[in-house]
């Protein structure tokens, strides 16, 4: 659970630590507004996306299911800045389908949480194979990180591409070309 006074107090903390007055007008009611905004960008830390994944139906085809350019936005836990950008996902169905907005759903839950691309990623592919026994699951995702762009090696507009594919995306080749050439 988010602990609203918390957060409060420690943005406070933070504004005095770097040498600002936390009772100047302007940034008076900060700390306030940044809890109230880390309830809903934090929303899914500790959950998983079984409320939305569980609700399948069924489908004979076996066909892939390709859903790409999902948006997302989540925060990067090493210096809780925002990362940004999209979300390919497809699965080959065993039977069960869901909803296209239930994968948009499952993106939601894993980006809004402290996190790192690469366990997204697969955190994503996994969630959707294990609720929909898929055949297979292939996820990208192409993202910018501000924790790049506004410091160190600062790359503004630069992508950081990662995916993960189980089952018959990790077998076959083939599959993950089919993918890769529809999404990009
Ligand atoms: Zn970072």
């Amino acid at each position: 659970m988010i602990d609203k006074e918390k957060i409060e107090s420690a943005v406070t903390m933070l504004l005095e630590g770097i040498g600002e007055d936390p009772g100047r007008e302007g940034i008076k009611e900060t700390p306030q507004r940044v809890a109230r905004m880390y309830e809903e960008i934090f929303a899914g830390t500790g959950k998983g996306a079984g409320e939305h994944l569980s609700k399948t139906f069924e489908r004979e085809s076996s066909d892939m299911v390709i859903e790409k350019d999902i948006s997302f936005y989540s925060m990067c836990e090493h210096h809780l800045l925002p990362f940004f950008g999209v979300v390919h996902i497809a699965y080959i169905p065993n039977g069960k389908v869901v909803g296209i907005s239930k994968l948009a759903r499952t993106v939601e839950v894993f980006a809004r949480r402290p996190q790192i691309q690469e366990r997204m990623t697969e955190q994503i592919a996994r969630e959707i194979m294990n609720y929909l026994d898929a055949e297979g699951v292939i996820v990208k995702i192409e993202a910018e990180h501000m924790c790049m762009s506004m410091r160190g090696i600062k790359k503004p507009g630069s992508k950081t591409v990662t995916y993960k594919a189980i089952g018959k995306f990790e077998e076959s080749e083939k599959l993950r070309q089919t993918f890769f050439e529809s999404v990009k």
